[in-house]
This record gives C-alpha cells, sequence and structure tokens, in this order.
C-alpha cells in the first residue's frame, strides 16, 4: 500500500522568477505585435489553458478559436526555453530538495506533480531544479484546464503505475502554495498540505481547506512527522 503525495511545481517546489510571465508577453507579442498582457494578469494558481483562455481573449475582444490557442500555447512553449535558461534568480525552495529526496526513498510514498503548467513546461522547470528524476507521475496543465481534474487524473496515473493496487485507507497528500492546490486536495478527497512560498496567507488556505500549513519546508523532518501521524 502506497501513499500517493503531490506536489505542485509553482511556488512550492520552486520559482522561476518570471520565466512564466516572460515567456507569456513574448507569445502574445508574436500574435500581435506591441501588445502586452493585461493589467490585472495574475499566473498564481492558475493553469496555462486558463492563463491562455484569457490572453486570447485579451487580443481578439472576444473567446480565442481553439487554434489560435494552439498557436499561443506553441510559442508560450518556444519562447520559454530561452526565458527560462535566462531566469538568474530561478530558486529550488529551502529544504525542498532534502524532503523530496527523503520521501523518494520510501518505499511507501508514491510522489507526483500536480500543476497548471504544461507537460513540458513542467519538466523544463523541474529539471533545472535538478528534480525531475524523483517525481514519476503527474497531472498536468496539458491535460485539463481545471486543477481538481488535474489532480484526478494524476491521482489516476500514479495508481496505474503502481499497479493498480488501491490505497486501501490512505488519503492522498496534496502539497501547494495556492487556494487552488487546497481546493482540488479537498474535492479529490485528499489531505491538503499549504505552503507560504508562493505568497498566499495562511488564512486564506486554510479557508480554502488546507489541513495544515508549512511557512516552508526547510526543516524537512516537520514534514516526516506529520507523515508518519497519518500513517497511523
Ligand atoms: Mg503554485
Amino acid at each position: 500500500m502506497k501513499r500517493f503525495i503531490l506536489f505542485d511545481i509553482d511556488g512550492t517546489l520552486l520559482r522561476t522568477r518570471g520565466a512564466g510571465s516572460h515567456a507569456f508577453t513574448r507569445a502574445l507579442a508574436d500574435v500581435l505585435p506591441g501588445a502586452s498582457l493585461p493589467a490585472s494578469f495574475s499566473p498564481h494558481g492558475r493553469t496555462d489553458p486558463d492563463i491562455f483562455r484569457e490572453i486570447g481573449e485579451h487580443i481578439y475582444s472576444r473567446p480565442a478559436t481553439d487554434r489560435e490557442l494552439t498557436t499561443l500555447a506553441d510559442r508560450y512553449i518556444h519562447h520559454f526555453q530561452t526565458t527560462l535558461a535566462e531566469a538568474k534568480n530561478f530558486e529550488v525552495f529551502p529544504g525542498i530538495e532534502k524532503l523530496v529526496k527523503e520521501l523518494h526513498a520510501d518505499e511507501k510514498v508514491a510522489l507526483g506533480i500536480e500543476t497548471g503548467n504544461l507537460e513540458i513546461t513542467a519538466r523544463l522547470k523541474l529539471k533545472r531544479g535538478a528534480l525531475d528524476h524523483f517525481f514519476s507521475f503527474g497531472g498536468f496543465g496539458s491535460d485539463a484546464p481545471d486543477r481538481s481534474e488535474i489532480v484526478r487524473i494524476a491521482l489516476e496515473r500514479g495508481l496505474n503505475l503502481v499497479g493498480g493496487k488501491t490505497q486501501g485507507r490512505l488519503s492522498p497528500i496534496i502539497i501547494g502554495d495556492s487556494i487552488q492546490d487546497m481546493k482540488a486536495a479537498k474535492s479529490n478527497g485528499a489531505f491538503a498540505v499549504g505552503v507560504l512560498t508562493g505568497g498566499a496567507d495562511q488564512g486564506a488556505l486554510k479557508k480554502a481547506g488546507a489541513d495544515k500549513v508549512f511557512t516552508d519546508f526547510s526543516s524537512s523532518s516537520e514534514f516526516l512527522e506529520l507523515l508518519l501521524e497519518l500513517v497511523v
């Protein structure tokens, strides 16, 4: 019996410090030269398909067609490879590498990703952070525009990976920095762990359903203790 633990990427494992926003800006400029992102633009906690929809509507003043959205996504992926390489202040958060390494080594744990990122950009971020080999499955923004559905898909893939064995009474654990992560965890019957490294405050995460909130994971033993409590 394995416990599934899914990590969000941005604001939870690492931060790219603008690589995504810069790539969105460049993709937008390819489609409509001189255009800039909407003043209210904020990617926090959102899925990439949702962001492409907003940018599409901003450009065309109407809902973008599937073809237009595909073009935007293609341009975004193209530029992201450069903006990620240019992101000088890219950072894996304190304690993450140790925590993820310890969880990965635990045979009772199956470690996965749940992110609004397209799978290709998610993997590029994990690779730059030298975290890619710790995660054997995941759900991505390229799977669905809705985060609850992304979590559901990730858990389904995890189950397939471990041979379809049920988890019994061990509920999955979802770790994220946004309100959307907490809501997606609860709608999938998971234990929701919030972390404050992404900018959301404790009250907002708790209100969205967080069962436990950490300031950061600089002390990985704190998280591992929680895990032991949950196993009992
Ligand atoms: Mg996040």
